[in-house]
């Protein structure tokens, strides 16, 4: 007999996933359980898989119900695409590892204004300078956790995300990946990187890309020129440009995609037109007029953009109604479709906050005295509009 499947509330990740940072199914929920076979066992992933199969909202999973309620898709949502991939009809309810969230550790090169001494060791360095050992203590430098994850049943294997810091430093997680080839699973397994661009692809992993069904290259851009190095901190633009030119030389197999994430806050929303604009140029159809160009690869999935929820000091909240109108008028001008951003400009989670506004100054000044850069000379437009 068929099962029942309940699409408004069932969640392919609940039954398919694992994410060793948050060691819990999906990357919006938390947890302390060190493997999928661990997470298989608990009393809490079994509660909340009753409910979804119910059709019952479980409250723990309130990330997802939350974006639905507004009409916006959720992790859940997106996960519903890969159940005919991966699951046999009347078979939805089968746990077993599909999907997992690897984190490769938090050794980055880079502390990007946005990101944070949780995930970036430089940012951890950073941290310390300026609050003291305290921020040792609560954040440490993170590695993979191979012992529970080369225990971990890879025979459905679908897709991995690698995670970081940045994932081309921390190579330990390629053990994984090696297991994953060794045992014959890479060919139904998709891999996508989450990297920063500044580093070239290393041997260890050119030699295994060719073994999975494909590997894409997800690269942050926040940026161009100075705004790229005033929110990627510390990383030079030529050298990421030049960085990401050999990294696409370096891929001899045709199983590999670059895709480009932009994550929107207040410090590049000026900067949004002239970010795609050079995402266009790299990627997508170049006979086609740019405008068309950016509109097919936004359409393809291969430009990302997610508007940052925090820290609130460089969220959209920072900005008054009439500072908003300013930036409306530089989106509205753009050749490009804006529309998520300007609605995004309008939501009710965006409403101008004079603390935010207060410690974007703060954070101004900090990275003034400590990477000598300049909001007005990095950023001169943003800083035109918000000096006071
Ligand atoms: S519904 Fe959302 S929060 Fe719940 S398990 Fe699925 S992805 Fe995670
Ligand atoms: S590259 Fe990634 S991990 Fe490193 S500081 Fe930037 S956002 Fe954080």
């Amino acid at each position: 007999m068929i099962e029942p499947y309940n699409p408004d509330t069932y969640c392919w990740y609940a039954f398919s996933g694992y994410d060793s940072n948050h060691k819990w199914c999906c990357c919006v929920g938390l947890g302390d359980l060190q493997n999928f076979q661990q997470l298989n066992q608990s009393p809490r992933i079994q509660e909340i898989r009753h409910h979804l199969k119910n059709g019952i909202k479980h409250p723990d999973c309130w990330r997802c119900w939350h974006p639905e309620s507004i009409g916006e898709s959720s992790t859940r949502t997106v996960s519903l695409k890969w159940i005919q991939d991966t699951m046999p009809q009347g078979n939805y309810y089968d746990p077993k590892l599909r999907a997992l969230w690897l984190d490769s550790g938090t050794v980055c090169n880079l502390s990007c204004r946005t990101c944070s001494a949780m995930w970036s060791s430089t940012h951890l360095r950073e941290a310390k300078d300026r609050h003291g050992s305290a921020a040792g203590v609560v954040y440490k430098i993170q590695k993979t956790d191979l012992p529970y994850l080369l225990e971990e049943d890879f025979s459905e294997i679908y897709q991995i995300f690698v995670i970081g810091g940045e994932p081309l430093l921390n190579l330990d997680h390629l053990n994984v990946l090696e297991k994953i080839v060794a045992d014959g699973h890479a060919h139904h397994c998709r891999i996508t990187y989450l990297t920063n661009g500044t580093l070239p692809i290393p041997d260890r992993l050119l030699k295994i890309i060719p073994e999975f069904k494909d590997v894409n290259f997800m690269v942050s851009v926040d940026g161009v020129g100075p705004s790229f190095e005033y929110t990627r901190t510390k990383a030079n633009w030529n050298k990421f440009v030049e960085n990401v030119q050999h990294m696409r030389k370096q891929i001899t197999s045709n199983n590999v995609l670059f895709f480009f994430n932009i994550t929107i806050s207040v410090l590049n929303v000026l900067k949004l037109t002239e970010i795609m604009t050079w995402v266009a140029e790299q990627i997508g159809d170049q006979s086609l007029p740019i405008a068309e160009r950016v509109a097919q690869i936004k359409a393809m999935g291969h430009m990302d953009m997610t508007t940052i929820v925090g820290p609130s000091y460089y969220t959209l909240n920072v900005l008054t109604s009439e500072q908003k109108a300013q930036v409306r008028e530089y989106l509205k001008a753009s050749p490009y479709d804006m529309s998520n951003v300007l609605n995004a400009l309008d939501a009710e989670n965006y409403r101008y906050s004079e603390i935010a506004a207060q410690q974007f100054w703060e954070e101004v000044a900090w990275t003034e005295s400590y990477h000598g850069m300049s909001l007005a000379d990095y950023l001169p437009e943003l800083y035109r509009i918000l000096h006071p």
